[in-house]
């Protein structure tokens, strides 16, 4: 597409038919301001040399570096279900790939640069709120081992955004932020739901041929079967990222098709949260409260339906539902196995035997009722042996009420820890290589939703310093930070209903 000279041409608001993404050009903004940045990431991608001023510039998309072409990707997507249409990067411009060394080819994107022909009703920008979200979390998640489109700076624009808050439903002027992403793809399911809705076989052959080449050139030239090994190797990592998200206890809130990454990464953070009190029900969305369609316990399933949509929308390539239907079915199976082997790493069993499926489920019954922090609890039974005395006692800090807890929960917890320690028996190394073992599947550190709240609520008031804090715990999440052991509690009671620590709106 040509790049018409006047830029509010480029970015009116249309249905782009025939066309994958469309040329953009992002908004001049007040002023610029470097908050945050990945060190590494900068690094990998060779902008080390550019001043923190002339970083703030380009990563608010205020000056373009030579061989920067920004564009707007063409996508649409099921939300909450039902078949919504073009959505597209209503807030996101791509500005180009970098080839690193380290990395391999990644897209940079803005998020919050200002409207594209994708915003719809929308403003195109993004308030510093959400923005400091998506930036801890995404490097969260990517120190935690979680594949995720990553976050190299977070910058004030200058300029200001109003936003309808959900706590008091009044309009509140926020600060305007941009999130710089990167990632090898930014191809969403809805990327090729979108052609396919509208008979656009060519467009969706060229576009999973590009996803193919680009992506997955391991799985061969173009053709049918080709086309079936993709599908898979998608089942595959989309069953990995939940299992992922499942350990350590992420809810992403919003797994609408347009926030599935073809490349199987944690994409677009939203109103998601992590799990405190462990509780399969709960899901952090508030426009998900009622129907609780994305909650914690729903996102293996969730996958699934939307692997199936991508597999209705590639089927015009393959032309024959059976292989595809196969490797619909293969999920649920691949899903149940692979999570029973997370479990057992999780408690820390050298190998997994045929009666450990009734431990788990026993135990996700006690963390549920007895009112458990998951993330306590787990590093508290990697310290766990049957040479302690009183169960009561050393796994104090993880309760959020323990004292409502009933004599029967007890009764229960003690003879699931009884037979915890009898099956610990059956693995050939000692305790202490067990504890080492499970520290590195259990993380210490998680983003917990009253900390990303206090970081924000900070940065409001200009105090950026909560945030370079996180930034450094959560670069090792499995270790020890002894000078930030407070980063590692349990959620305050004064955080259990407050707006932004346990409930959070779209609006962002
Ligand atoms: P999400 O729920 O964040 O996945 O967003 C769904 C759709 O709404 C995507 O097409 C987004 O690009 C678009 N969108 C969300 N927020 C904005 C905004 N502030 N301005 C323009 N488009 C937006
Ligand atoms: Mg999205
Ligand atoms: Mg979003």
């Amino acid at each position: 597409q040509q790049l018409p000279a006047d830029n509010e041409q480029a970015n009116y608001c249309r249905q782009v038919m025939s066309a994958a993404y469309s040329f953009v050009s992002p908004k001049q903004t007040a002023e610029p301001q470097l908050i945050a940045t990945t060190s590494s990431l900068v690094e990998a991608l060779g902008l080390k040399q550019l001043t923190e001023s002339e970083f703030a510039t380009v990563f608010t998309g205020n000056e373009l570096l030579a061989g920067m072409q920004p564009y707007a990707m063409c996508y649409g997507g099921h939300q909450f279900g039902h078949w919504a249409g073009q959505l597209g990067d209503g807030r996101a411009i791509n500005l180009g790939q970098v080839a690193s060394k380290t990395l391999g080819l990644q897209t940079l994107q803005l998020k919050g640069a200002g409207p594209t022909p994708y915003s719809r009703q929308a403003d195109g920008f993004a308030v510093l709120r959400s923005s400091i979200r998506e930036f801890l979390c995404s490097e969260a998640m990517y120190h935690l081992g979680i594949p995720t489109t990553r976050a190299l700076s977070l910058c004030l624009t200058g300029d200001k955004v109003v936003r309808d808050m959900f706590y008091d439903g009044h309009p509140k002027e926020e600060f305007g932020a941009v999130v710089c992403r990167v990632s090898a793809s930014f191809l969403r399911f809805g990327s090729f739901q979108l052609p396919a809705q509208r008979g656009d076989v060519g467009l969706l052959r060229q576009l999973v041929n590009f996803s193919i080449a680009q992506d997955f050139p391991q799985l061969g030239p173009p053709s049918k079967e080709t086309y079936l090994k993709w599908f898979d190797e998608i089942c595959q990592r989309t069953c990995q990222l939940v299992i992922h998200w499942m350990r350590v206890g992420f809810v992403h809130g919003v797994l609408n098709t347009d926030n599935m990454s073809i490349i199987g990464e944690t994409i677009d953070y939203g109103p998601y949260g992590w799990i405190d009190n462990f509780d399969l029900s709960w899901t952090p969305n508030t426009t998900d409260a009622q129907g609780k369609r994305y909650c914690f316990g729903a996102q293996p399933e969730i996958a699934q339906w939307n692997l199936f949509q991508l597999a209705n929308a590639i089927y015009p390539l393959i032309d024959e539902a059976e292989p595809l239907n196969q490797l619909l079915s293969n999920f649920a199976e691949i899903y149940q196995s692979q999570w029973r082997d997370m479990m057992k790493d999780k408690l820390g069993f050298e190998q997994l035997r045929e009666p450990d499926g009734e431990l788990f489920v026993r135990l996700e019954q006690l963390l549920t009722t007895g009112n458990i922090d998951m993330t306590i609890f787990y590093r508290l039974l990697a310290g766990y042996n049957d040479e302690v005395i009183d169960n009561k006692v050393h796994f104090n800090s993880c309760f959020y009420q323990i004292q409502q807890n009933t004599e029967g929960f007890w009764r229960s917890f003690d003879s699931w820890l009884a037979d915890y320690c009898q099956r610990l028996k059956q693995n050939v190394s000692d305790d202490n290589d067990r504890a080492k073992k499970m520290n590195q599947v259990n993380p210490k550190f998680v983003l917990r939703n009253y900390l990303a709240q206090q970081a924000i609520d900070k940065a409001e008031l200009g105090d950026y310093s909560m945030i370079k804090q996180l930034q450094i715990v959560l670069a090792s999440p499995y270790q020890e930070h002894s000078e930030f052991e407070h980063f590692a509690a349990k959620r305050p009671d004064w955080a259990k209903n407050k707006a932004g620590c346990s409930m959070l709106s779209c609006s962002s």
